[in-house]
């Protein structure tokens, strides 16, 4: 192998990172194999047991730290190494709903008022 091989010409580099890593790897939940998907409770580093379907709205469900009974936001999860904060947003049908109806009666109000002066 060359010395101008990437493995040896990064060799010491990101030993921060490879330290964070090698870190994380022990975290429970981790050192056991990961079998289970968990993510991790922003407040105590506990191991929250996760189940969701990414593709799906949040429910809106309140869930709680089973360790320290902290409210967790459902679109903000602590993984292994990041932290998901892109979940799939809820509908926006709740407040577009009422500015639809107010425009609608508005547009009804001016046939109406439309109709009663040239009718
Ligand atoms: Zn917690």
């Amino acid at each position: 192998m060359s010395d101008q091989h990437w493995s040896k010409t990064r060799a010491g580099s990101n030993e921060e990172a490879l330290a964070y890593l090698r870190d994380r790897s022990q975290k429970p939940g981790v050192a056991e194999g990961g079998a289970a998907r968990n993510m991790y409770c922003p407040s105590c580093q506990g191991v929250v047991p996760l189940s969701y379907d990414s593709s799906q709205a949040p429910t809106g469900e309140e869930k709680r730290c089973p360790h320290c009974d902290v409210l967790l936001d459902e679109r903000v999860m602590e993984m292994f190494n990041w932290v998901e904060i892109d979940q799939v947003p809820g509908s926006d049908a709740k407040v577009v709903l009422p500015i639809l109806a107010l425009a609608l009666a508005l547009v009804l109000g001016l046939a109406w008022w439309l109709l009663t002066l040239f009718g």
